[in-house]
């Protein structure tokens, strides 16, 4: 048994098979020393890997036999690739030297063939790099009997191991089987880490070596809630997790219980707890969870596999999320594509640092016809509830101007074409950036609302990169700098009369809650299952005490200050 730790990322324990989902070209390796009496051993291991993915290279060529020549010439090739005479040397050479696992060897080599094949000038050899990878990959996959390189199609529960997992993957993964998700880099507000919440999928990140750790196939304890991965666990281990997991599905039980029930503090402070959501299916889990409403639609994840979605497309989901809330408000944010996001392919410029690239906004006022299709689309479908539109990582008053105007023209566009909209839509910009926070008064001016994007305004105040494990310590949302920018948005925002919104993922943290309601936070939105254990805080707080707390907390000076007085008032950290 083996205890590793990691961010703790989705909530929920699952005790279950590791299924290693490592898609590189060439997959992660376990790299372990031998004994010069095991190299036989390996090496036959090699011959039979070699033979086996030979066999199922052959059987794809069957299946392509009628006309297919493209796909036989590569078939054949790669079969002339796995008997070549120096790839098998060198292979050799290197095991006998290394004295290092046939793994090794094979990822070694086939690393340097491809390097050296792709540095050529000669385009012929270039394309033959990639056969090289693709023949190394076969081998290693053979050799650390890796079957399935689809998420999609996995038919049993398992627990998913992986480095990295793009949102694309996460998104196409067969739910059902997937009990858990450790990943090696990610962190809290990822993109994936965001839809593993949104999945109600236990997850646990930023195990860097979690790849080298775990085999196909081991058992696993994931717990999301502590962030520990417990490898190979004895059976008095799994027995305790095993009673932990009764109990917390009783514990859910009770807080279900308050779903119909105001999130009101004991002496009267009513907030509105909403839920954040990325797909238009999820609004039956706000619903169940007790949602208020929607407070943050990313819509930018209509784009996910299938490049931008045109007006119709985009006005049917939107339509659909409007229907299934029933009058309940939803705030739908326009795109935000670009940096860590949704990549399209109409990004066509690489950028060196996309995080403070075209992203957001910017990308929507660089297109102002896709922006316009998008504005239609909502306003198209307003007429079924009451929508909000909420425009991301603004950064000054010029670019919500720009953003406005470009509402106005399309509200003028469905004029034109006599589309119906209401005539009642609020329209709020995310506070992200520190500049929005810091002009938070002038940006109210505009605004029917303010939304704080707590994960960007952490990333962008701190300068930490939100999926970079190895900065990852660094994210603080009670950093005293965040909060004095989260209190001077709320403070701005009523001094204009209007309300302030938080859907960063620190609007669901408990740890959180009594500080966001000292604050003065009006609405707090959040993946949909943390709604009822933040509203058991709530129901349980004064707001004055909160108040309290808050005063002494913005004397501060340091994240640890500021984390020993919430302890002293309360709150979890
Ligand atoms: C945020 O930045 O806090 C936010 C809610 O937006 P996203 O996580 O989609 O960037
Ligand atoms: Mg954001």
């Amino acid at each position: 048994m083996k205890k590793l730790t990691g961010v703790p990322i989705s909530k929920g324990i699952a005790i279950g098979k590791a299924f290693l989902f490592l898609d590189a070209d060439f997959p992660e390796t376990p790299r372990f020393h031998i004994e010069n009496n095991q190299i036989d051993e390996e090496w036959a291991r090699f011959l039979v890997a070699v033979d086996e993915a030979k066999e199922n290279v052959k059987s794809l060529r069957g299946v392509q036999k009628s006309g297919a020549d493209e796909r036989d010439d590569i078939l054949n090739a790669h079969l002339l690739m796995l008997e070549d005479v120096e790839f098998h040397t060198q292979i050799k050479k290197r095991l006998e030297r290394s004295l290092e696992n046939i793994e090794s060897a094979v990822w070694d080599v086939g690393r340097e063939f491809y390097q050296m094949l792709m540095a050529s000038p000669v385009s012929y050899l270039r394309e033959r790099a990639v056969d090289i990878a693709d023949v190394t990959k076969q081998i290693l996959n053979i050799l650390l009997n890796i079957k399935k390189r689809s998420l999609a199609d996995l038919t049993e529960d398992v627990i998913v191991v992986t480095r990295e997992l793009p949102p694309s993957e996460a998104v196409a993964m067969n739910k059902r089987h997937v009990k858990a998700l450790v990943m090696g880099a990610g962190s809290q507000t990822s993109h994936t880490a965001i839809l593993a919440k949104a999945f109600e999928i236990p997850a646990v990140f930023g195990i860097s070596a979690i790849a080298e750790e775990v085999s196909q196939g081991d058992t696993l304890i994931v717990d999301g809630d502590s962030g520990a991965v417990i490898l190979k666990p004895t059976a008095k281990k799994i027995e305790k997790y095993r009673e932990i997991i009764a109990q917390a599905s009783e514990k859910k039980v009770a807080q279900e219980a308050l779903r119909d029930l105001p999130a009101e503090t004991t002496d009267g402070f009513r907030v509105i707890l909403n839920a954040n959501i990325e797909f238009p299916e999820e609004t039956e889990q706000a619903l169940r969870y007790g949602a208020e409403g929607i407070g943050l639609y990313r819509s930018e994840f209509l784009f996910l596999n299938t490049g931008y979605a045109e007006e119709e497309e985009q006005f049917r989901a939107y339509a659909d999320v409007l229907k299934a809330m029933k009058g309940k408000p939803v705030t739908v944010r326009t795109v935000d594509v670009g940096g860590d996001k949704i990549p399209l392919d109409i990004r066509v410029i690489e950028e060196k640092n996309p995080l403070l690239g075209l992203r957001a906004i910017r990308f929507s006022l660089a297109h102002p016809e896709l922006f316009k299709a998008q504005l239609r689309a909502i306003l198209r479908a307003s007429v079924f509830g009451v929508v909000k539109i909420m425009f991301p990582l603004i950064s000054g008053l010029t670019e919500l101007d720009a953003a406005l105007s470009m509402l106005e023209e399309a509200k003028k566009e469905c004029r034109k074409k006599e589309q119906a909209f209401s005539s009642h839509i609020e329209v709020g910009c995310m506070i992200e950036i520190p500049a929005a926070a810091v002009i938070a008064d002038i940006l109210a001016e505009k605004s029917n609302f303010f939304s704080l994007g707590a994960n960007d305004l952490v990333q962008y105040s701190l300068a930490v990169d939100r999926n970079n494990e190895q900065v990852s310590y660094l994210s603080q949302p009670f950093h005293p700098a965040i909060i004095r920018l989260i209190k001077r948005t709320i403070d701005e925002a009523h001094s204009a009369g209007i309300k302030a919104a938080m859907c960063g993922e620190l609007a669901g943290d408990p740890r959180a809650t009594l500080v966001l309601l000292g604050l003065g936070l009006d609405e707090f939105s959040m993946n949909a299952s943390q709604i009822p254990l933040v509203k058991q805080i709530v129901r349980k707080a004064s707001v004055e005490k909160c108040r309290a707390l808050v005063k002494k907390i913005l004397t501060c000076k340091t994240v640890k200050d500021v984390e020993i007085i919430m302890k002293e008032g309360g709150g979890q950290p």
